[in-house]
């Protein structure tokens, strides 16, 4: 077997800042911490907080009067501020400024009185948070039968935006229909859909007609981790997503001489290298890693959580948080000696 190890996969900017809030919070402050939802989407990630004491929770209603309350990733909707603020929550804001930056956009247009299609997952956290910011302008479109079946007021006065962890295949097909039917619809000033989706897709869009099998380390809420097995699949390239080592099943990998690794935005890195020691042991697999340019990206520490650490008389952190999954991998198997051979992200080496 060879194994083909994606690059970029696995954390974003915007989760490992969020990990690493609750991960300070929880190592300096001496009181339970509590998390509205899941910090990210990651069984893993979550099951380790909770082992230190973290409380995750949507009933803001049981969050003891005072106590340090952190908005995940996905953002949350002004009402979930607000109860927040009734109870007199110290609330910490983890939410991606990625995610932020669609929240605005929403504030603006519902202002100014355009109708807005968000294309997205109904029932996603990121899609409920961003909807909760003007929910009488927003509509969600989750398929291409609803772009084909919805009215708006004025079919010149409206935009639309999108969750940003889509497929960009199925977000193109939608946005076709709507401009087919709206000609005039404005698109967002910049791409909604995240760095972190689009070169995470990209990379398996690229790869996955080059390998029998496509194995995606990610849990089964992470929406950008189902895309990633989807966009195999419509390549023609089986795929599975594995929240672990543990579900990988022997017979998937029957037969597969190339297997494409890669990992949602929020699934952990330490998972993967499990993985790839794996099928080393079992499948006596060689490794290729794909050699593309490092995400420069970089999220600062929210304000409100150096609020929070300020008024316990705590130091403040004023550093970023960035993530280079492909470095630390090659520190990984530089330590541990396992041969590698890169391979160009055009492919030109397969
Ligand atoms: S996937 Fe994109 S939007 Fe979501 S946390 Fe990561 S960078 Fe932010």
């Amino acid at each position: 077997m060879r194994v083909l190890l994606a690059n970029p996969r696995g954390f974003c900017a915007g989760v490992a800042m969020a990990v690493e809030v609750v991960d300070r919070l929880t190592n300096v402050l001496n009181e339970p911490i509590y998390v509205y939802h899941d910090i990210v989407h990651n069984r893993h990630v979550v099951n380790r907080f909770e082992a230190k004491g973290v409380v995750f929770t949507e009933a803001i209603n049981t969050i003891p009067e005072g106590s340090v309350l952190v908005f995940s990733a996905h953002g949350v909707s002004p009402e979930v501020r607000k109860q927040a603020k009734l109870r007199n929550l110290r609330a910490v804001d983890a939410t991606c400024p990625l995610v932020t930056k669609v929240h605005g956009e929403a504030i603006r247009y519902a202002k100014v009185g355009l109708d807005i299609l968000l294309i997205g997952h109904a029932e996603h956290q990121e899609v409920i948070g961003t909807r909760g910011e003007a929910p009488g302008d927003i509509r969600v479109i989750e398929s291409e039968a609803d772009a084909e079946s919805v009215e708006v007021k004025d079919p010149e006065r409206v935009v639309y935006l999108t969750q940003t962890t889509l497929s960009t295949d199925d977000a193109e097909r939608i946005i076709m229909i709507l401009k087919r039917r709206f000609p005039q619809i404005k698109a967002p000033p910049g791409e909604d859909i995240c760095y972190a989706t689009t070169n995470r897709q990209g990379v398996v869009a690229k790869f996955a007609q080059h390998v029998d099998r496509v194995l995606v380390i990610g849990s089964s809420n992470s929406s950008n981790s189902v895309r990633l097995a989807e966009i195999a699949e419509n390549r023609g390239t089986k795929a599975m997503r594995i929240d672990d080592v543990r579900e990988i099943d022997s017979n998937f990998l029957d037969n597969a001489e190339r297997v494409l690794v890669t990992a949602g935005a929020s699934a952990p890195e330490d998972l993967v290298q499990q993985v790839i020691s794996h099928l080393q042991s079992n499948y006596s697999a060689a490794i290729d890693v794909i050699d593309a340019p490092g995400e420069a990206m970089e999220f600062a520490l929210p304000a409100t959580m150096r609020k929070v650490l300020a008024a316990e008389g705590h130091e403040i952190p004023r550093e970023g948080i960035s993530i280079d999954a492909d470095r630390v991998t090659r520190d990984w198997m530089n330590r541990e000696s396992i041969a590698f051979t890169p391979i160009t992200s055009e492919g030109g080496m397969l």
